[in-house]
C-alpha cells in the first residue's frame, strides 16, 4: 500500500498502539508558543500545530553528551567501546526537520563512517507531518527547498480535515500500518484532495528572500568580504545558541576524563559550537577565527556554500530556530537580505 487513510476519530487509538510498539516521541507544548520533542503515550499530549521545537530532532541522533568508551582496570578490561542507543519512533516531524536529518545522515555516513550515529539512526522510525501553512515569519523553508516532503521518512501524514493521507515510504512504515490496524485504503477523491492542497501550498509558500535559490552559492562566492560580517561582529554575543538549536550543526568535542587513580576513565563527546571563541584555537595558541565576524561568516558559509560544494545541498533547512533563539536579534533572513543588497550595490557601482 503506498497511501493510506487515518480517520481523525481513530488518531488517539493509533497513537496509543504506536506507543506500545516502542518509545514514542512527539512535539508537545511547553507554553508561550514553545514546543519540545518528548515522550508521549496518548494523542492528546501531542501538539499537532506547532512551530519548530526549541531543540531539533538531532538530539536523538547525536545526543548532547555521549559516552564513546570506558575503561576500568579493576574489571580487567583495557577499554570498551560504548554505543548508546534506544529504539524510538519520532512522530510529527516537519519537512524542515526531515531535511535536517538527511543532512546529518550524509555527514555521518561519509568515510570513516560514524558507527555510533549510524547504529542509533537505524533504530529510529521517522513519521513526518506536513505543514499546510507557514509556521511563522522566521521560516525560510521554501528558499532552501524544504517546504515539501522529499523522502527521508517511514510514514508521512498530511492533514486533510476529517482524515490524514499517509504516505507509506518504507517496509518499517508498512509494518506500522499493519500492527496498529487503524488505516484504510486511500480513495481517488482523497488523493485528489492531497493534490489540491499541494497546489495551494505552491501558491502560498514563496521565496522568503528575494533570490533564486540556484544563485545562492554565487552570492556567497562574492560575499566573503561583505560589510554585513563586520556588523554582526558588533552584535553577536558568541553564546553558541544558534548552532545548538540548528538541526544541521553537528560539530562536537571529544573529552577524556581519567580518575585520579589512573585506573578508570571515560571518553565522551559533547556538542561544540563554531561561535565559541576557543573553537578554532590550535596548538601554539593560534586562533584562526578569533573575530566574531569571522565566526559568524563561517556559520553562514557552512549553511549556504561549503556543503553545496561537498554534498550538493544547502545545510540550512529554513527552520528559523537560529533567529528565534538569538538574544542579539540576529536574523538569518535579514543577513541574507543584506548580502543580496550589498552585492546589488556592487554591481551598480561597477556601472557608475
Ligand atoms: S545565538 Fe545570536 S548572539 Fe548567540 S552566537 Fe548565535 S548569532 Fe551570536
Ligand atoms: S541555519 Fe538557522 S534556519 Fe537554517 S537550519 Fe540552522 S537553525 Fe534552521
Amino acid at each position: 500500500m503506498q497511501y493510506a487513510i487515518l480517520r481523525k476519530e481513530r488518531f488517539n487509538d493509533f497513537i496509543a498502539r504506536l506507543s506500545e510498539i516502542q518509545k514514542l516521541v512527539a512535539p508537545v507544548s511547553k507554553g508561550y508558543n514553545n514546543f519540545a520533542f518528548e515522550e508521549v503515550t496518548t494523542g492528546d499530549e501531542i501538539a499537532l500545530k506547532y512551530i519548530p521545537t526549541i531543540l531539533p530532532a538531532k538530539k536523538f541522533f547525536l545526543p548532547r553528551r555521549e559516552t564513546l568508551l570506558e575503561f576500568n582496570d579493576a574489571k580487567g578490561a583495557n577499554a570498551e567501546a560504548s554505543v548508546e542507543y534506544e529504539p524510538v519512533t519520532l512522530f510529527g516531524l516537519h519537512t524542515c526537520d526531515l531535511s535536517g536529518i538527511q543532512c546529518l545522515n550524509m555527514v555521518f555516513s561519509e568515510r570513516p563512517k560514524d558507527y555510533n550515529y549510524i547504529t542509533r539512526k537505524n533504530k529510529i522510525i521517522l513519521i513526518g507531518l506536513e505543514c499546510n501553512e507557514y509556521c511563522d515569519e522566521y521560516a525560510s523553508c521554501h528558499l532552501v527547498n524544504a517546504s515539501f516532503p522529499s523522502g527521508g521518512y517511514d510514514l508521512f501524514f498530511t492533514d486533510l480535515g476529517d482524515y490524514y493521507v499517509v504516505h507509506v515510504n518504507t517496509p518499517a512504515g508498512d509494518e506500522i500500518i499493519d500492527k496498529t490496524e487503524s488505516f484504510e485504503k486511500a480513495e481517488v477523491y482523497q488523493m485528489n484532495e492531497l493534490k489540491n492542497l499541494r497546489d495551494h501550498k505552491r501558491k502560498i509558500f514563496i521565496n522568503e528572500v528575494p533570490i533564486d535559490r540556484s544563485r545562492i552559492p554565487e552570492l556567497f562566492d562574492l560575499s566573503f568580504s561583505a560589510r554585513v560580517w563586520k556588523e554582526l561582529e558588533e552584535r553577536c554575543l558568541a553564546c553558541g545558541n544558534c548552532t545548538n538549536v540548528c538541526p544541521t550543526c553537528y560539530c562536537f568535542d571529544i573529552i577524556d576524563e581519567i580518575g585520579l587513580n589512573m585506573k578508570q576513565g571515560v571518553r565522551y563527546r559533547v556538542w561544540d559550537s563554531c561561535q565559541l571563541e576557543p573553537f578554532a584555537k590550535v596548538a601554539g595558541g593560534i586562533n584562526f577565527r578569533k573575530e566574531r565576524s569571522a565566526r559568524q561568516r563561517h556559520r553562514y558559509y557552512r549553511k549556504f556554500s561549503y556543503p553545496v560544494e561537498r554534498f550538493s545541498r544547502f545545510f540550512c533547512t529554513g527552520c528559523g530556530r537560529c533567529t528565534r533563539t538569538c538574544m542579539a536579534g540576529i536574523s538569518l533572513k535579514e543577513t541574507l537580505n543584506e548580502l543580496i543588497k550589498e552585492s546589488e550595490d556592487r554591481v551598480w557601482r561597477r556601472w557608475l
